[in-house]
């Protein structure tokens, strides 16, 4: 018989047909999920990390091995330790729950310690903390244990490093017992419909219930379930809502080809249907080229990537907070001359050297142009609290900032950006002799990924040299894709 996890449950509660799939089918389930991602690794390393901190707030704790059987639990607790570390239950109804923390109380009874990541409580359909706790506590009772408190442990926000971190001053414990009271009956109807559904042999595997939701809410097996859903569906029209789907779903459209002329779409949707339908690029030509010949000499594009990490690394900075360790500037002059500047850390430190070096390339002049620029003038000023020395220059670059990706929201659209704005999209399609498919480095995420094993992991397996260098290519890429297409907009 199936076992129900916490993390089961939770997936059940978001949807309950990929938790079928994931367990009825996980071979077909795994093609259309693919592997597990560096950046799901990266967040199960954090969660590690941040209960290696939560021990120390229990000194007399015992850590029970990885994957110790409920039967190890029940010998520990038989032995008379009052504090264990991932205690495991087995339910008879085959509910499974492995607990952060458990301390027996002097009346005998327990009480429950979640630990999290994040730094407050999360109660929303993807991440609810209280339902994961009402669920341990539900798994823990059947086995006969009483559990009398509940808490949770997470990073507390208003946490900065400086020097050693201490777990009394990083983590804080909220006790949930009241609102675990308040909603335990109504999650426990929903613990038994999640074990009922397991037993189900079959689904509708046809179709899913995000049929009529937009793209943002399918998961990776939304095609799957909705194998029929042709290329260019109206799913792919940007930030289309899901009461339109379902208008053009009830008039029988999937298809962007077959939207009606007179369906009510806003200026950029209705070019974007233009544009498949037609197979053609609809560009507002002159609107671009006023906007960017406004912008003044010298061009300097810019790209940042970023670290973050619940646990800090660096002084100065707080769980989950963002730090710049690496720009490219491409610098184009009006006579079309392009200079190049990159700057790449190595060490965990604050970008200090990085703005020196970066202000004496581009000095106080010109404009800057990002792609997405609310990322880097958030950024910039996040820097301008930590490295207050360089307010005036982070000051001018926000002050002078283009959004070259606002062109693409809707002066020009092309059928083959599928709806994005992304520049890995864009690129290949205007840019076809530029791409991002031969660098080692694909997107931001592996590049923080990479960037953060390269500084913290003392068992490193890549090679130092090489993979610096994989990282200066992908960054350069960036911006020197930005120049390319600016070059190609105000080309003839
Ligand atoms: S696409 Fe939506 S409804 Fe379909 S399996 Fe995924 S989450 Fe569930």
């Amino acid at each position: 018989m199936k076992q129900l996890t916490k993390t089961d449950f939770i997936q059940y509660l978001r949807c309950p047909e990929s938790l079928w799939l994931a367990k009825n089918k996980p071979v077909e389930a795994s093609q259309f999920i693919g592997e597990f991602s560096l950046f799901l690794e990266k967040i199960a390393q954090e969660g590690y990390e941040v209960e290696g901190y939560a021990k120390k707030l229990f000194p007399n704790g015992k850590d029970l091995p990885d994957n110790a059987s409920p039967k190890g639990t029940k010998d520990a607790l038989n032995s008379g330790q009052k504090v264990l570390f991932q205690a495991s239950f087995l339910s008879e109804s085959k509910a499974f729950a492995r607990v952060d923390v458990l301390e027996k109380l002097d009346d005998n009874s327990f009480h429950l310690y979640e630990v999290k990541s994040s730094t407050s409580i999360k109660t929303d359909k993807k991440h609810n903390h209280l339902k994961d706790a009402c669920f341990q506590k539900y798994v823990l009772e059947e086995c006969g244990l009483k559990v009398s408190k509940v808490s949770i442990i997470h990073l507390n926000p208003s946490f900065k490093k400086e020097g050693v971190i201490k777990a009394q001053r990083l983590l804080t414990i909220q006790d949930v017992t009241e609102f675990i009271s308040e909603m335990y009956s109504s999650t426990l109807a929903e613990i038994n419909s999640a074990l009922k559904y397991l037993k189900t042999t079959s689904i509708n595997e046809s179709q899913c219930s995000c049929r009529s939701k937009t793209r943002s809410n399918h998961c990776d097996t939304f095609f799957y379930f909705n194998s029929d859903i042709p290329e260019y569906s109206i799913y792919e029209i940007a930030r289309i809502s899901a009461k339109k789907i379902q208008q053009l779903l009830d008039l029988g459209v999937v298809q962007i080809a077959d939207v009606p002329e007179d369906f009510d779409l806003n200026t950029r949707q209705r070019r974007q249907v233009e544009s498949v339908k037609d197979q053609k690029i609809v560009f507002n030509k002159s609107g671009v080229r006023n906007t960017l010949s406004a912008l003044s000499f010298p061009l300097h594009f810019v790209d940042y990537e970023t670290f973050a990490s619940a646990i800090p690394k660096t002084d100065g900075l707080g769980p989950h907070r963002q730090m710049v360790f690496q720009v490219s500037v491409h610098t184009l002059l009006e006579n079309g001359q392009l200079t190049h500047f990159e700057w790449l850390g190595d060490q965990m430190e604050l970008p200090v050297d990085m703005l020196a070096k970066m202000q004496e390339f581009t000095e106080l002049s010109g404009t800057f142009v990002s792609w997405n620029a609310p990322f880097e003038m958030g950024r910039n000023s996040e820097m301008m609290r930590l490295i207050p020395q360089f307010e005036n220059y982070l000051k001018y670059m926000n002050g002078h900032m283009y959004d070259l990706m606002e062109v693409f929201k809707q002066d020009y659209v092309d059928y083959r950006f599928r709806g994005s704005t992304s520049i890995k999209k864009v690129l290949p399609v205007v840019c076809p002799e530029f791409s991002y498919s031969d660098l080692k480095i694909q997107d931001g995420g592996m590049a923080l990924d990479t960037w953060g094993r390269l500084m913290l992991d003392a068992n490193f397996l890549g090679d130092p040299q090489e993979t610096r260098k994989n990282l200066l290519d992908y960054c350069r890429l960036d911006t020197l894709a930005m120049v390319e297409i600016y070059r190609y907009l105000m080309g003839d």
